[in-house]
């Protein structure tokens, strides 16, 4: 069993440096000066990021979850995936049920919290306006979710949350030549990437699935225990 995803050339510049795309270096920086009033105390005290958002989690992960972008308010303001808006919450939360994170929250960086064998990373870095990246910011972006994923030596499992990151993969697979078996986007689909890794398709974790239960955590749960089940097949 392999990691499916070949190394890839290290990206054109540190990822927090990043300013490939003005429309998207516009936004994110512009988000500091719109803060809701419920996070103005959270920024007081830990600052507004607005940069490029890294990947987080363990450096030697077997599952790789990919999200879609930062969210303005969310990853955006605290420098981290998926912390501190309500799609971390319910992400965390079902992972620290899985026993894969240390904790069931994540809202600042440097709290502490480990996630065991669980990289988190998306294929755009920087918050899109309305959530929708354009076609060459995520040509953009690609190289640093293509190094992210041929650094996991271990990986197993990609876990796709949702079509644009099953795409995104997709993509990657097809330049590994591993995209055979790939089928449309599918809640609970399961697609092999040979040599014992699999691609898995999950709703995203959003507010939009989650508040209108067309993911709740019973089927955010099963999909994780099939992620697990799948490295445990070897
Ligand atoms: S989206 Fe990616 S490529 Fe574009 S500025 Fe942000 S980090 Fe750079």
């Amino acid at each position: 069993m392999s990691n499916p995803f070949p190394r890839a050339e290290k990206p054109r510049c540190d990822l927090v440096e990043c300013r490939a795309c003005p429309r998207l270096v516009a936004w994110r920086e512009a988000q500091a000066a719109v803060v809701p009033r419920r996070f103005r105390a959270w920024v007081e005290a830990h600052g507004f990021w607005g940069r490029p958002v890294p990947a987080f989690g363990d450096p030697d992960p077997w599952l790789a979850i990919v999200g879609l972008a930062p969210a303005a308010q969310g990853a955006n303001r605290t420098g981290r995936m998926f912390t501190g808006d309500r799609s971390g919450d319910f992400l965390f939360a079902a992972l620290h049920r899985a026993g894969l994170a240390s904790a069931p929250r994540s809202e600042v960086r440097g709290d502490g919290l480990r996630l065991a064998g669980v990289l988190i990373t998306a294929p755009v870095r920087c918050a899109p306006p309305a959530n929708r990246p354009l076609a060459e910011e995520v040509e953009n972006c690609s190289g640093y979710l293509r190094a992210d994923l041929a650094g996991c030596r271990s990986l197993r499992v990609v876990l796709a949350l949702g079509g644009f990151a099953h795409a995104a993969i997709e993509r990657l697979a097809r330049e590994a030549g591993k995209a055979e078996g790939i089928g449309r986007f599918r809640h609970g689909a399961e697609w092999c990437l040979g040599a014992g890794a699999w691609l898995v398709d999950c709703y995203h974790v959003s507010q939009q699935n989650t508040f209108t239960g067309r993911l709740t955590p019973a089927m955010f749960d099963a999909v994780l225990a099939r992620c697990i089940a799948l490295r445990a097949a070897g």
